[in-house]
C-alpha cells in the first residue's frame, strides 16, 4: 500500500455538503463525476497529499443509499492506493481477505478499483484504488 489515497463519505445532498466540505477544507471541490455503475454522483477535495470523496446515491436502492438507510451519512470507505492492484488483490485474497469484485473495475477519478468486504476488516470497508496510466 502506498499511502491513504481518500476517504470516502456518503452523504445525502451532494451540493450542501460540497459547500460544507469547502468551508471545511478551504478549498473547493475540483471535480464531480458521476460513476453510472456504481449508481453515485462523486465530488471531490484535495486535502494536502490525500482527498476526500463525497458520494450521492443516484438511485434509490444503490449501495450509497443502502448505506445511509442502515448507518446515516458518514465514513463510507477508506482507500488505499496500490502501485499493483492485481498483484494486491491476490496477496489480500491470500491471506484470507474477502474481495467485492474478483476483478479490477473502473472507478471514478481514472481509477481501477476494488472493494475488501468489511466483514473481513473490522467493519471498514476498504477500497484499493491503481492509478489508470496514460493510454
Ligand atoms: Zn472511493
Amino acid at each position: 500500500m502506498i499511502r491513504i489515497e481518500h476517504i470516502g463519505i456518503a452523504v445525502k445532498d451532494l451540493a450542501s455538503a460540497e459547500e460544507l466540505y469547502a468551508r471545511l477544507l478551504g478549498t473547493p471541490s475540483y471535480k464531480r463525476e458521476e460513476v453510472a455503475s456504481e449508481g453515485v454522483i462523486t465530488s471531490f477535495f484535495q486535502a494536502g497529499p490525500n482527498k476526500v470523496e463525497l458520494l450521492e446515491s443516484t438511485t434509490a436502492d444503490g449501495p450509497i443509499a443502502r448505506a445511509i438507510e442502515k448507518r446515516g451519512e458518514g465514513i463510507h470507505h477508506i482507500a488505499f492506493e496500490v502501485a499493483d492492484i492485481r498483484a494486491e488483490m491476490a496477496r489480500l485474497k491470500g491471506e484470507g481477505f474477502v474481495l467485492l469484485n474478483e476483478e479490477p473495475k473502473r472507478g471514478a477519478d481514472n481509477k481501477l478499483v476494488c472493494f475488501i468486504h468489511p466483514k473481513s476488516a473490522n467493519g471498514v470497508l476498504v477500497e484499493l484504488c491503481q492509478e489508470i496510466g496514460p493510454a
